[in-house]
């Protein structure tokens, strides 16, 4: 018997093994590729999630390999400003947004999980293809591994799906479900080293999905002065051309026509483009809210529970969530695992249901909608007579409230909590 079986070592994977560890709780992570390489973009930690990982003892790690945006930046795409506020401790938070390479999150999050629970605990090719169960405990069974033998059966108390995205676990439970939806925007998404953006430490949104969205922020720091900024463009179309391949290469050209005139004295967008090191294309995908994720002894966790478009910098600090109170439910009902996972469920599926279905509709994005419908997709005189800053600002609160991390809710926590 493996104790809990984790299936994907990804960033929710890997932090429920380590909140698990805190516990004192034994745990096998099962990841299905065969070597882990550096791959993605940027992704955001947004201050409740970085809360945890402080908690997990990251903060060191994560801090020399990230950057802390201390305020959003909103445009127009004629590049006119149109809104700022104070991101991370900048705004009064106890802890910082973190700004990283989704890469570097990872290996902060192997390395500690490799030293605090061994290595033995996190098997790589191991592509879990079905999770059994019976009264006593959960079995699991792999497919094939590189070398064309199938690894042995493993049994364990319960079985997390962490399996991200494209989860065989989510799969087998809601066989009818079908691939993740389109939503009707198509994504591109790249990295270029280039000069500070503003003040260097800003969250920068740019226009709206009509005529194209950018979000751009920095991810590392070169001694050179120059950072890695991260971009992301958004556009509505109604077709696309593959399924979420967090890895899939994409063409500049293919999205230039939208972005050509976006020459600002702020920042030359199609030089910083053309200029990337790394372009990936995909489109934005989600699935609808589960009605459950716990069967028994089995239950969904990250991207495989609640798979949401990548807009309002959610997907990863949702998955920190889980594992932290996943681990602390199973923690509570140790003699009574099935508990345990129906009290997660409790508490989790309400709450990222609503991130779900409010990055759909009402991320802090939309303030760049009203602008554009108010405007008529036109330059402005001045911004105080399209919006005001107060109307703006309650669009970015309630996002925080629906994401769970407004101040006030935070600072009300106790701490550990
Ligand atoms: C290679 C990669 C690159 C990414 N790049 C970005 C990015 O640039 N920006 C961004 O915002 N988000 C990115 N993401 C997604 C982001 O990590 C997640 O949205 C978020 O962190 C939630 O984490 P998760 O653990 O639920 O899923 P993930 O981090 O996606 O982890 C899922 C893990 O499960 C493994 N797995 C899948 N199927 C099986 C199986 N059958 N058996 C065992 N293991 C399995 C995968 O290999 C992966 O390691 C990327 C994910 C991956 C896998």
């Amino acid at each position: 018997m493996s104790g809990i079986l984790v299936i994907g070592g990804g960033v929710g994977g890997l932090t429920l093994a380590l909140c698990l560890h805190r516990n004192g709780i034994p745990c096998t992570v099962l990841e299905a590729a065969a070597e882990l390489r550096p791959l993605g973009v940027g992704v955001n930690i947004l201050p409740h999630a970085a809360a945890e990982l402080a908690r997990l003892g990251l903060e060191p790690a994560l801090a020399a390999v990230c950057v802390q945006p201390s305020e959003a930046n909103f445009f127009n795409r004629f590049g006119q400003h149109v809104h700022r506020e104070a991101l991370g401790r900048a705004a009064g938070y106890d802890h910082p947004q973190l700004s990283l390479h989704r890469a570097d999150l990872h290996a902060a999050l192997l390395a500690a999980a490799r030293e605090r629970l061994g290595a033995d605990a996190i098997l790589l090719d191991r592509r879990v293809a079905h999770v059994g169960q019976d009264e006593d405990g959960v079995t699991v069974e792999f497919t094939p591994g590189r070398d064309g033998t199938v690894p042995p059966a493993l049994r364990g108390s319960v079985a997390i799906g962490s399996d991200g995205i494209h989860s065989a676990l989510r799969r087998q439970l809601y066989p009818r479900e079908g691939d993740p939806k389109y939503t009707g925007y198509n994504m591109w998404r790249g990295v270029t080293r280039w000069p500070p953006v503003l003040n260097g430490a800003s969250m920068t949104r740019v226009g709206w999905l009509k005529n194209g969205k950018m979000v751009l922020y920095p991810i590392r720091r070169h001694e050179d002065g120059t950072q890695l900024l991260n971009w992301v463009f958004e556009v509505e179309t109604e077709t696309h051309r593959s399924r979420r391949d967090w890895n899939r290469p994409g063409e500049v050209e293919d999205f230039m026509p939208w972005i050509r005139d976006w020459v600002f004295d702020w920042l030359d967008v199609p030089a910083m483009v053309r200029a990337s090191e790394v372009v990936l294309e995909f489109p934005m995908v989600d699935q609808d809210p589960l009605p459950r994720w716990t069967f028994g002894r089995v239950t969904l966790l990250g991207d495989a529970a609640h798979p949401m478009v990548p807009r309002g910098s959610n997907g990863a600090g949702q998955s920190v969530l889980d594992a932290r109170c996943l681990a602390d439910r199973l923690a509570r009902h140790a003699d009574d695992p099935e508990a345990a996972l129906k009290a997660y469920e409790a508490v989790r599926l309400p709450a990222t249901t609503q991130v779900v279905l409010t990055n759909r509709k009402n991320p802090p994005d939309v303030i760049l909608r009203e602008v554009f419908l108010r405007t008529g997709d036109r330059p402005f005189a001045r911004i105080e007579d399209v919006m005001s800053r107060e109307e703006m600002l309650a669009i970015t609160g309630g996002y925080k409230q629906v994401a769970g991390y407004d101040l006030e809710t935070l600072k009300a926590r106790p701490a550990g909590a």
